[in-house]
């Protein structure tokens, strides 16, 4: 997995990178724009130039934007929904003119009128952002799973999937799979019968192929908790093997990861050090039965994934 974090963009976008060096990081998440504002100023061709130099120059492959917490794509009042449509739709053009390749986003709260009508609606103002910015074919929609806390959608991976179908363009969007969100959404996780069983059923409900990127947090809640709190990795009720076990399934080996916990700067080096350090060298076939103990040292799992079933949990 290609590692990072959601980064500061204090003081303007090109230090986002620079933070990500700083702790280590392949790939960052940050925010184009003030988060909590409706209003962004439009991006400037100096401020992408920028942007797109410090990128290069700290050797950061790939940035995932994370679109306004406003937002509320599946509003149920016209108004308000338009309003963060548009509010989308900007933030899709901002991606394409820094060289942002991923856009993050919330699907949503039905407030009240229900899973289906919300899922219909969001559905629909993603298909037409997507129809309305042609020329930001190599941005990504990038649908996160929630928590399940008050009204939001998105905690099913029922619900993912159909977004997936309602919106279609599949080549325009993908699915951000939060840790801390399915497991206080009642998918076991922690469990090596449990990962398993998780990735199978989002592999039937929504599939695998279109998931695109990580939120790695640990959880602050238990599981089924239905709250939306990160929790440091191997300080939550998750632990630190379900990373282990990410970091050595080769099926997420090419797709980024974002650490989003209150580690803060410091603590994200830390933990991509030890994500890192977590990842098994496949041994010589011969030396498989002989692998000494110490190469687990840290509650890693044995590398392999496909098999983890048969040996139970
Ligand atoms: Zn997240
Ligand atoms: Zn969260």
């Amino acid at each position: 997995m290609l590692l990072g974090a959601h980064v500061s963009v204090a003081g303007g976008l090109e230090n986002g990178p620079v933070e990500g060096r700083s702790i280590g990081a392949d790939v960052i998440q940050v925010f184009t724009r003030n988060q909590r504002q409706w209003a962004a100023k439009p991006v400037t061709d100096e401020e992408a130039v920028t942007f797109r130099d410090s990128l290069a120059k700290q050797s950061i492959g790939a940035v995932m934007s994370h679109a306004s917490y406003l937002l509320n794509l599946c509003a149920p009042d016209p108004a308000a929904r338009r309003k963060s449509a548009a509010a989308f739709k900007a933030e899709i053009e901002r991606c394409a003119k820094l060289g942002v390749t991923l856009v993050n986003f919330h699907p949503g709260a039905h407030l009240g009128s229900g899973e289906a009508a919300a899922i219909a609606a969001g559905a629909e103002v993603l298909r037409e952002a997507i129809e309305e910015t042609p020329d930001a074919t190599h941005v990504k929609l990038v649908l996160e799973n929630t928590a399940g806390q008050g009204s939001c959608v998105g905690h099913r991976f029922e619900h993912l999937g159909e977004f997936l179908e309602k919106v279609g363009y599949l080549e325009r969007i993908g699915i951000c799979l939060d840790t801390q969100h399915s497991f206080a959404a009642g998918y076991d996780l922690k469990s090596e019968a449990g990962y398993a069983d998780v990735f199978a059923e989002f592999d039937a409900k929504v599939g695998l192929q279109h998931l695109v990127a990580f939120h790695l947090n640990d959880s602050k809640v238990a599981h089924g908790g239905r709250v939306d709190r990160h929790e440091c990795l191997g300080k939550g009720t998750l632990g630190f093997e379900l990373f282990a076990r990410l970091m050595n399934d080769p099926r997420f080996a090419a797709l980024p990861g974002f650490l989003e916990t209150p580690a803060g700067v410091a603590g994200w080096k830390r933990e991509i050090e030890q994500l890192r350090a977590a990842v098994m060298v496949a041994p010589a076939s011969a030396a498989v039965t002989r692998a000494p103990k110490a190469a687990r040292a840290g509650g890693a799992p044995a590398p392999r994934s496909g098999s983890r079933r048969a040996k139970g949990a």
